[in-house]
């Protein structure tokens, strides 16, 4: 079973952990360089972004985050963790970064700052039914995507109906609601199957 890193520096650690094991994978705390050696993939939890790069800056993960995706490694970011996976972002803080891969723009905070929180269905084919309820936190939305990047999922249901909140692009998944929040273990199932398949790949590349 895969091993996936986990980045521990702010945000929803634990949940994401226990749903990891769940499904029988390895997670493994990151905040150190050295510990993203020998990952099958790795989950960037929601949190605050601009509080996440700062500490990714302090503890000197950027680039070899970078590095490790670009060397093609899969990557699951939800809420502050799709903002980091964004190669763009609007309404960033000015001197914000992010890890970058996914050749996106973001809009942080999207939904307005009156409605903090919601929940909605949103419709993602590669998971099949039902829908996904999902929980947004000051959730960003996907503005603007390449057409590299598949659209996963849009918003259903309410005012937001349309709004694109899943992607993938290659290796790297995002969300921008918080699959860690609900029962439902699809999201993060189908992040272990990519995960499991890199880790097979690779295995056989090195024989
Ligand atoms: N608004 C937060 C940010 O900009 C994201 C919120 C979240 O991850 N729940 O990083």
């Amino acid at each position: 079973e895969p091993t996936i890193g986990v980045l521990a520096l702010q945000g929803d650690i634990r949940e994401h952990v226990a749903i990891l094991t769940a499904l029988g994978a390895h997670p493994r705390p990151v905040r150190r360089p050295e510990e993203l050696d020998g990952l099958d993939g790795i989950l960037l939890p929601g949190g605050e972004s601009t509080t996440i790069d700062r500490l990714a800056r302090i503890f000197g993960l950027m680039d070899p985050l970078r590095m490790a995706i670009k060397s093609g490694l899969p990557a699951y970011g939800s809420c502050a963790g799709m903002i980091l996976l964004a190669d763009r972002i609007e309404d960033g803080m000015a001197d914000q970064q992010t890890i970058g891969g996914i050749d996106m723009v973001v809009r942080r905070n999207a939904f307005g700052r009156q409605v903090d929180s919601f929940e909605a269905q949103v419709r993602i084919a590669q998971i099949g039914e039902p829908d996904f309820h999902a929980v947004f936190i000051r959730a960003p939305w996907v503005e603007s995507v390449s057409d590299d990047v598949e659209v996963l999922g849009k918003v259903e249901t309410g005012e937001a109906a349309g709004r694109i909140v899943a992607v993938r692009h290659g290796n790297l998944i995002a969300t921008s609601f918080h699959p860690e929040l609900t029962d439902d273990h699809r999201v993060h199932g189908y992040f272990v199957d990519l995960a499991r398949e890199y880790a097979l790949d690779r295995k056989e590349h090195s024989q």
